[in-house]
């Protein structure tokens, strides 16, 4: 079969037209998962992950050791177990009879 250069034509346009379609809706998925985490963040920011109830943001020697105002966990962010691994035996006492119940 002979393709006639108008046919080609045609098809160069709609498969342009797709990308064109495709482009819009990829970034249309972008923004809904951008906007799915700002939504996910604002539900579960400084909430503890157990019991969902507020946690109290506590500074302790420059750690910000997050402690639940309900059930009492207490929570790390990223890099802060390493400080607390690096506190001395007296730092690291003190910590922990700054969050006992
Ligand atoms: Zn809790």
């Amino acid at each position: 079969m002979v393709v006639k250069p108008s046919e080609k034509e045609e098809e160069y346009y709609a498969r342009m037209e797709f990308e064109r379609k495709k482009k819009i809706e990829d970034e249309k998925n972008r923004n809904l998962a951008k906007k799915e985490k700002e939504q996910l963040k604002g539900l579960h920011f400084m909430k503890c992950p157990k019991c969902g109830l507020g946690l109290l943001e506590i500074d302790y020697k420059g750690i910000k050791v997050d402690k639940c105002s309900e059930c009492a966990g207490i929570w790390l962010d990223a890099g802060e177990l390493e400080s607390v691994a690096a506190l001395e035996k007296t730092g690291l006492d003190k910590l922990f009879s700054v969050f006992k119940r």
